[in-house]
């Protein structure tokens, strides 16, 4: 509509596919009948997320479609919670419905991106009462319950060693966090082994990045159906 490309066009976002839903307005445009999103915004506000950035704003209601993201937007544009809030309210619902198993997996190239992502999760689901983990090689030792987990964080590494036991089956929503550098460190085997598990029929594979070369396009393109493009910020020269 006209309204949604002047929104786009005030906060510099561009948007490829079809049907792309408006930016949102403001974090309250989210919620919908349920009891959860009023703790879910009172969490957002605690943690100091006041008013959605131009990431979060077009990527939150395309997740919440249900479909695939390419999003492009520069370091610290706010990409964690562009796809954190969107999959929390997924993880959520899918919990309502009496759905068992973990639904969304994070992945991050490394430990310390993969502990900041957590940390963030972990305000957002403040009295939600859903489980969330950070895998790691210790909770791993300590014989955290993956299967009981709704969410959780991890990197290739850890995720290809721990697939071959986990089920990843009931996994909905898998995100490759800073992807450019996830591909860029020959950790595509490791994704690739990770996504072969996760044998959800109506598995949604997204996919976040500063920087989008053309090598990191076309594997995207490779494992992504049908994703909407957004781009924030300078075209990439
Ligand atoms: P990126 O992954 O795009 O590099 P991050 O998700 O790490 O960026 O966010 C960068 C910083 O911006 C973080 O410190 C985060 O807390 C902050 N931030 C993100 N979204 C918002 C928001 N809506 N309001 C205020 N601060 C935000
Ligand atoms: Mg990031």
């Amino acid at each position: 509509s006209e309204a949604a490309n002047l929104l786009r066009k005030q906060f510099h976002i561009r948007v490829k596919g079809r049907s792309v839903p408006s930016p949102l307005q403001e974090f309250q445009a989210v919620r919908k009948n349920g009891e959860f999103y009023e703790r879910l915004l009172q969490n957002l506000k605690w943690s100091g997320f006041v008013a959605p950035t131009p990431v979060q704003r077009q990527v939150v209601p395309v997740l919440l479609q249900g479909r695939e993201v390419l999003a492009v937007a520069p370091t610290g544009s706010g990409k964690t919670l562009a796809f954190l809030l969107p999959l929390v309210i997924n993880a959520k619902r899918a919990a309502l419905k009496g759905q068992e198993g973990l639904k969304a997996l994070m992945i991050s190239p490394t430990r310390e991106l993969a502990e900041q992502t957590a940390r963030v999760l972990l305000l957002l689901v403040r009295g939600l009462r859903l489980q969330c983990c950070l895998l790691t090689a210790a909770a791993v030792v300590a014989g955290v319950e993956f299967s009981k987990m709704d969410m959780a964080v991890t990197t290739p590494l850890r995720m290809s060693k721990a697939a071959r036991r986990a089920n990843l089956s009931t996994v909905r929503w898998l995100i490759l966090d800073e992807a450019d550098k996830l591909f860029e460190e020959g950790l595509t085997k490791q994704i690739d082994r990770v996504i072969a598990a996760c044998t959800h029929p109506r598995l949604v594979v997204s996919l976040f990045s500063a920087t989008m070369p053309e090598r990191v396009e076309e594997l995207a393109r490779s494992m992504l159906k049908a994703p909407v493009k957004v781009t924030v910020g300078e075209r990439n020269a």
